[in-house]
């Protein structure tokens, strides 16, 4: 029935692993399309590995250098190590809350990190694999500042997207040279950049052009996923061009070598070096040996990665490493695709998001309910969608509904009938037997689909487990049969707390707050992965086990609707924020205006134009006359809404007619910062209609 590629692998299975989570940016905390897209499937892998007895340096860090930093700090008036402390506290807090299980999470400020990667490139240096070149780069003079990456923004040259930065576009994923872009403005100024010469040292890329399609194109052409592998292909058959390593900023690591004063290492030069920094400080403290997890060719390294970190890791880093010449190169990059929130990008500008801070404060003590949402639904092979329905569903139906449900009968149960002391089972009929063969396979078919990085199936065959416990309970009723058999009771009830025991050590990667309480509830030993599929017991009898607890809670529509009006008003911040202030019109002289004749009215009447959406017929009292006068406010307004108003009319336009109803001016009408109209209205007692307004 099943397949158990996992048993077939088992024999080849590293002893050693590298997993490394892409550093996140420090100029702002990390939201839910973080969470999905890098650290909960890096976790989850991880955790699964030490199970199964693998020894795993899990390592990731704060990425503290590039140009988007300095601009927030000058922006807040503060310095770049200012934002970064702040941000690299919140962030780690965070890791920390959700479970994330780093074995170092260090930062690209540290000293460890800056003398690893002046000591790489002293390496590449010395071995002349870099290209030593003066070339013309955008300078912005009233800054006095040289305009790398952030500093430029300009239309990309390959899809025309009018906002592209000078080191990539983020509408086509091209990444760019700032001298590409099609009129580049500095984001300093605003001004149009000069050029001026500047001594830069490039990675030639195309050097290393056979060597990448030998080893991805050709090597990884089945294991890797299909996106990466895409991505990286159409990369390489693009042609790959030397690309500058070295920056003229004064935020970064200083360029270790002659002619470097006043230079930095390129954030994405020094970036994944962090990987392997994170990992000697680690080893420093746990007194391992830091080359055993980079340089043996039995450690398999991972990098867990976001879509748009694809050309770093796949491209510009396995070039390094390989021009260093001692390093290991990945196993697997298993990039994720974009999870969009409610049907729109993920955006941090545009605070369309959900941040981990917030939902710990709205969901406390739910961090596996998130987790567990997000794996489900993980955005593996496409662009997936993460809605607070969806999250809802997931929690109410699956988390409560069949995993919680069965854990609470097994306990509660267990301490009504025997006071939480696990019976001694009878024979075992073809049900029993059938079922614990059952649960005895699930480690082979989860292990199978995490090795895979299919995530999402992992988690789905996980629950599947849950369910075939609450099956179980529910055909072998053991609150009926208590009254008629106690012998058969016990049996089941023992069966029922195996299932239990192995859900409680099989959720570990996935749900681990939980699985250490349900660890807790049935008070156990440690089972490891393998256990549940070679031990006949996981949990004896005899044994003590404690009082129920609620692993997961209902989940109210009140608690979704108040996650969707925050996002309501984050849309309408973004709205008015962006809303477009029109240009001054051509200058008029006092004569023009005083053509205009807007009077002071009274609207008194009002019905919907018939088979329109948008026309309001009114009957308006302007103080000369009562006269008809057709307005575009149907949509804004309904007729009752808007009898009785106080209006400003203009009363000498020209009468049209619009759908055959001849109107005789026009009301006066703004919008306001939802894009709803409103009246211009005089709005003081005693301003009688007819009134001139001048
Ligand atoms: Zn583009």
């Amino acid at each position: 029935m099943r397949t158990f590629v996992a048993s077939k692998n088992k024999k080849n299975m590293s002893k050693r692993y590298t997993i490394t989570a892409a550093l996140p940016y420090t100029n702002g905390p990390i939201h839910i399309g973080h969470l999905a897209g890098v650290y909960v499937p890096a976790d989850i892998y991880s955790r699964y590995l030490r199970l199964t007895g693998n020894d795993v340096a899990f390592i990731c860090g704060s990425d503290e250098h590039g140009v988007p930093i300095t601009i927030k700090a000058k922006k807040e008036g503060v310095t770049p190590q200012d934002i970064v402390d702040k941000y690299h506290a919140i962030i780690k807090q965070s890791f920390l809350d959700f479970g994330i299980s780093f074995d170092n999470y260090s930062r690209t400020s540290a000293k460890i990190h800056h003398d690893t990667a002046q000591e790489f490139f002293k390496t590449l240096y010395k071995k002349n694999e870099f290209v030593e070149e003066v070339t013309e780069q955008l300078y912005d003079a009233e800054a006095n500042q040289f305009l790398a990456d952030r500093f430029v923004t300009g239309t990309c040259p390959k899809c025309g997207n009018e906002e592209a930065y000078g080191d990539q576009c983020e509408s086509c994923g091209s990444s760019l040279n700032a001298t590409d872009l099609i009129n580049p403005k500095s984001a300093i100024t605003g001004n149009v950049p000069s050029l001026k010469e500047t001594k830069h040292w490039f990675l030639p890329l195309n050097k290393h052009e056979e060597f990448l399609r030998e080893w991805i194109l050709k090597g990884h052409k089945k294991d890797w996923k299909p996106n990466v592998y895409g991505q990286v292909k159409s990369w390489i058959d693009d042609g790959l061009r030397p690309r500058a390593v070295t920056r003229d900023l004064d935020w970064g690591i200083p360029v270790p070598v002659e002619g470097g004063e006043g230079k930095v290492l390129y954030v994405w030069f020094d970036a994944p070096i962090g990987y392997i920094s994170a990992t000697k400080e680690w080893a420093e403290r746990e007194g391992k040996n830091w080359e055993d997890y980079w340089k043996d060719e039995d450690t398999k390294l991972v990098h867990f990665i976001g879509k748009d970190n694809i050309v770093f890791h796949c491209i510009i880093f396995p070039s390094m490493l390989k021009a260093e010449g001692s390093y290991i190169l990945p196993e697997n990059v298993p990039a994720n695709e974009f999870l969009n929130l409610e049907g729109q990008k993920l955006s941090t500008s545009k605070n369309w998001a959900v941040w981990l801070p917030d939902y710990l404060i709205d969901f406390p003590n739910q961090q596996d309910v998130l987790r567990y949402a997000l794996t489900a639904n993980a955005p593996e092979t496409k662009d997936n969608d993460f809605t607070w329905k969806d999250f809802q569903a997931r929690n109410n139906n699956e988390l409560v509904a069949i995993f919680g449900n069965f854990i609470n009968r097994v306990v509660v149960l267990s301490n009504k009938y025997y006071d939480g002391i696990i019976p001694a089972p009878s024979d075992y009929l073809e049900i029993d037997e059938e079922t614990l063969a059952a649960v005895k396979a699930y480690p082979a078919v989860i292990s199978s689909s995490i090795e895979r990085y299919r995530f999402r199936e992992a988690s789905q065959e996980l629950m599947n487990l849950a369910r075939l416990g609450n099956k179980y309970l529910a055909d072998e009723e053991p609150w009926k049969t208590i009254k008629t058999d106690e012998a058969r009771t016990k049996t089941v009830m023992f069966v029922a707390l195996q299932i239990a025991s192995a859900l409680a050590v099989l959720s570990e990667p996935f749900l681990p707050f939980t699985s250490d309480k349900l660890k807790g509830i049935l008070n156990m030993n440690d089972n490891g992965w393998e256990d549940v599929s070679t031990k006949d017991i996981l949990i004896p009898a005899l044994h003590h086990i404690g009082k129920a607890d609620l692993l997961f809670s209902k989940i109210e529509d009140e608690q979704i609707e108040a996650q969707l009006e925050k996002l309501i008003a984050s849309k309408k911040a973004n709205e008015a924020a962006n809303k477009v202030i029109e240009p001054q019109k051509d200058e008029i002289v006092f004569e023009d205006f005083t053509k205009l004749d807007l009077r002071v009215g009274t609207i008194i009447e009002a019905e919907k134009m018939p088979k329109t959406k948008k026309l309001l017929v009114l009957k308006v009292d302007t103080g000369i006359d009562k006269r008809t006068i057709v307005s575009g406010i149907a949509e804004s307004f309904s007729p009752e809404d808007v009898i009785g108003k106080r209006v400003t009319v203009l009363v000498n336009l020209a009468p049209r007619k619009l759908r055959g109803v001849e109107s005789q001016g026009m009301i006066l009408m703004t919008e306001d910062e939802g894009g709803n109209l409103v009246f211009v209205n005089p709005d003081t007692d005693g301003v009688n209609n007819g009134l001139q307004i001048s």
